[in-house]
């Protein structure tokens, strides 16, 4: 029986693509997008069940969860894509920006994690991919998008929590990975990267066979520094 993905952030960008090229890899796929109308166009594109899910709400995570619950419908495999970049400097961005910031890009997929991973811990199946960033690597650290960059490192802190929790518990991989810079709204036109080649690690991720790795960050398909 063909795994289930569920894809957050995926009406546009490397979330659309990831899921369009989990589909193609024969897994079946929830895209999720937080606004319900430009999710289901996009879903409708891809011929892919479609749940609305806006990762900032508490609520939103766990109401998508019962639905797939009440359908039967068994999350094997988590992407954790939706991000969001606010720029500020770092001593003068106010606290509002840096909380929207970690809302999304920390909390978001903790909130996905604490509704997937037990199920999959439980079925002793499972890979959950955070689509981290350079930005977040300490021994990387540039000066530049500064709150973007703290909720990036703390995302993967967040990761090697979530391979601790699923350590020695059946086939559960938990990875972060950074795509590179790429072609969306969020990376901008001059980006060298397009979405297929920014989607591939995640791919290459969430099908890993069960001797693959976890609690690992990768870019390219090879270990990146934390
Ligand atoms: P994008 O085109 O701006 O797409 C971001 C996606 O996240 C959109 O679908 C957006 O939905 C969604 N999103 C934002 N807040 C959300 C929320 N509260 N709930 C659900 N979805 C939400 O950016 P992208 O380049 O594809 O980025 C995807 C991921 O890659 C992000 O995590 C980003 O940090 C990471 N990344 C990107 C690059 C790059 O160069 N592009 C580099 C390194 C890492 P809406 O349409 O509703 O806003």
């Amino acid at each position: 029986m063909a795994r289930t993905a569920l894809v957050t952030g995926a009406n546009r960008g490397i979330g659309f693509e990831a899921a369009r090229q989990l589909a193609s890899a024969g897994l079946d796929v929830v895209l999720t997008a937080r606004d319900p109308e430009v999710g289901a166009a996009a879903a409708n594109d891809l011929e892919l069940r479609f749940e609305q899910l806006d990762v900032a709400s508490d609520e939103s995570v766990r109401a998508c969860a019962r639905r797939l619950e009440r359908d039967g419908v068994a999350v094997d495999v988590l992407v954790n894509n939706a991000g969001v970049l606010l720029s500020g400097g770092i001593l003068e961005v106010d606290d509002d920006l840096v909380r929207d910031t970690l809302e999304v890009n920390l909390l978001g997929p903790l909130r996905t994690a604490r509704a997937f991973l037990p199920g999959m811990i439980e079925r002793g199946y499972g890979r959950v991919v955070n689509v981290s960033s350079g930005s977040g690597s300490l021994t990387e650290a540039t000066p530049y998008t500064p709150a973007y960059s703290i909720s990036k490192a703390a995302l993967n802190m967040l990761t090697r929590h979530l391979a601790f929790a699923a350590e020695g518990r059946g086939d559960v991989k938990v990875n972060a990975m950074c795509p590179g810079w790429v072609r969306t709204d969020m990376g901008g036109g001059a980006a060298p990267r397009s979405a297929e080649q920014g989607a591939d690690t995640i791919v290459w991720l969430a099908t890993m066979p069960a001797d693959g790795p976890t609690n690992g960050f990768f870019r390219d398909r090879r270990p990146a520094a934390w």
